[in-house]
């Protein structure tokens, strides 16, 4: 019967361009799951709906859901559990919804999948133990790929427009924090990656660095997925660097999604074909 279909699904906002249906639509398909993935806009301005939302999972028939900007860490106030690395992280972006039997009622467990999946993302280009790694913003995302980072054994920098943010980040994951004169290409970094919102679209031709200040060989991640070829990864090629870009993180971070809701390895190869059709397009 159609209504016993399960749904999973992406609370944010905004979020109409998301990558992240085509990719979870795909992965049902290709293993044999009936279930639909679907937007859940939840408007910021409104903030009952975030709380309507966990209280209605039942109602939704909801099997888990992923959270984005600007929910990641609100979410938590309605999580019946945590995975102990979303409680390191602060912050939550994947939810499982579980049963409790004996009362009847959905539990929702919190769990972080951007560690992994910008781990998995650089690990394709380099190894990270011992190497010399820049990582800047002091948000949800870079404290997520600060903790992976650290955890990998790589040497970790972070720069942040508001210092006090990277100073404290530094200080919780002991990592050191970097004033933005010193990023130029003595400064050796290995790995740069940028874990702040700058250069989304409508405000793609931003970068917050210049190809002078990369140095040539080093890899650059840009967790900015809209536009796909940030002007930050134009200035890495530019600067002769290998490049990232953030849809890669996306899939690998959807992939270890799955497995969360599923407890099976996910068909990364229909979703990967998935999420580039999608790129395609745009
Ligand atoms: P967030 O918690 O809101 O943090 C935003 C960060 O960006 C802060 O460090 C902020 O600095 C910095 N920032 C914003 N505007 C800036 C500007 N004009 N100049 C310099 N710094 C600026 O957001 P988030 O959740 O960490 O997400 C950050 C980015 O990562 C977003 O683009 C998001 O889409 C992306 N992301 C991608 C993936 C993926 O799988 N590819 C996963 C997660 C997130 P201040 O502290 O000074 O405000």
């Amino acid at each position: 019967m159609g209504g016993m279909k399960k749904v999973y699904g992406l609370v944010g906002y905004p979020i109409a361009h998301s990558l992240s249906p085509a990719m979870h639509n795909a992965a049902f398909k290709a293993a044999g799951i009936e279930a639909l993935y679907r937007l859940f806009d939840l408007d910021p301005g409104k903030p009952d709906d975030l709380a309507n939302f966990c209280y209605e999972v039942d109602l939704n028939q909801m099997g888990g859901f992923s959270v984005t900007i600007p929910y990641k860490q609100a979410i938590m106030a309605y999580m019946d559990f945590y995975d102990p690395l979303a409680k390191t992280i602060g912050a939550v972006n994947t939810v499982k919804v579980k049963r409790d039997k004996k009362h009847d009622a959905p539990v929702l467990i919190g769990y972080n999948t951007d560690a992994g999946g910008a781990l998995a993302a650089l690990n394709e280009k380099t190894r990270l133990p011992g190497k010399r790694v820049l990582v800047m913003g002091a948000g949800g995302a870079a404290r997520a790929v600060v903790y992976g980072l650290k955890a990998a054994g790589a040497d970790v920098h972070v720069f942040n427009r508001t210092p006090e943010k990277a100073q404290a980040l530094a200080d919780e994951f002991d990592v050191n924090s970097i004033e933005y004169r010193i990023i130029k290409p003595e400064a050796n970094f290995d790995v740069i990656i940028n874990a702040t919102s700058v250069g989304m679209t409508p405000n793609a031709t931003e970068s917050l660095l210049h190809a002078d200040q990369i140095k040539k060989g080093s890899l650059v991640l840009d967790l900015v997925t809209d536009p796909m070829r940030t002007q930050l990864l134009k200035e890495a090629k530019q600067a002769g660097a290998e490049t990232v870009a953030g849809a890669r993180m996306l899939l690998f971070q959807a992939a270890l999604q799955f497995k969360i809701w599923f407890g099976r390895e996910a068909p990364f190869e229909a979703m990967e074909k998935a999420l580039y059709a999608e790129l395609e397009k745009r």
